[in-house]
């Protein structure tokens, strides 16, 4: 579903993202974990063309999204993104946030995305909340609208960037729970996180990284149990 080939980014001078090379499998969940600064959101911004590689190839569901004349919209629909900051729109409703993009930039007829969209909504538990406004909601809620929205693209790739980490733990679980139950239906999910015990219940595979680079992949069991490298186990020493 998504293949990286010797990709590389920059920002002036600074190498941000060195050789990557990454396959993401149809239905695969694959957790990125990393310290601060490792380029766990550049890399997923370079699925969806948020950021364009200046090296190297991305290529999903078969398209090559970083040949120079990929439709960056056809992109953005087949990939949506779901980030720390909920981003969601303050002056619609909730319903309104879901079917804003779906007929705007899909064509989906109003009534359609209305339906589809309170299904979405009744999926992550908030379908009484369709006409209250975001400012309304609490930040565990709010990140659920923008999952359910985010769903209401009818995406093939689901990328979460830090989805639990602007939020007070209490409202971390019930936005982890929404996005288990994802998982369970075959949806193809990257997601960067510091929440182990999701990353332990859901990842197919895990990556670590560091410096720009993929220093260490395996199971979730491979991390836990048994990491290869010092720069891991630090790492995890500090987080789990
Ligand atoms: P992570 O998500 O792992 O914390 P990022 O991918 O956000 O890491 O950032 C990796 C490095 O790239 C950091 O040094 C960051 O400051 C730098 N960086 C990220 N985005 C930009 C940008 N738009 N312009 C310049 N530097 C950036
Ligand atoms: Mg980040």
């Amino acid at each position: 579903m998504i293949q990286m080939h010797g990709v590389q980014k920059q920002f002036g001078q600074l190498q941000v993202l060195k050789d990557i090379n990454l396959t993401v499998k149809s239905g695969e969940k694959l957790v990125v974990i990393g310290p601060s600064g490792s380029g766990k959101s550049t890399l997923i911004r370079c699925m969806n063309l948020l950021e364009q590689p200046t090296e190297g190839k991305v290529i999903v569901d078969g398209v090559e999204i970083t040949a120079p004349r990929a439709r960056v919209n056809k992109v953005r629909e087949a990939v949506a993104m779901v980030f720390q900051q909920f981003n969601l729109y303050p002056h619609k409703t909730v319903l309104e946030n879901l079917t804003l993009a779906p007929t705007l930039i899909k064509g989906v007829g109003k009534k359609a995305a209305i339906e589809s969209g309170m299904s979405f909504l009744e999926r992550v538990g908030l379908k009484e909340k369709a006409d209250a406004y975001p400012s309304q909601l609490s930040g565990g809620q709010q990140q659920r609208v923008a999952i359910a929205r985010a769903l209401n693209m009818r995406p093939k790739i689901m990328l979460f960037d830090e989805p639990t980490s602007a939020l007070d733990p209490e409202m971390i679980q019930e936005v982890l729970d929404v996005m288990a139950g994802l998982a369970n239906e075959g949806i193809t999910m990257v997601v960067v996180t510091h929440e182990m015990g999701f990353a332990r219940q859901v990842a197919d595979r895990v990556i670590f990284m560091d410096g720009g680079r993929i220093l260490e992949e395996g199971t979730p069991k491979h991390f836990f149990v048994n990491p290869e490298h010092d720069r891991t186990k630090l790492f995890l020493s500090k987080i789990v």
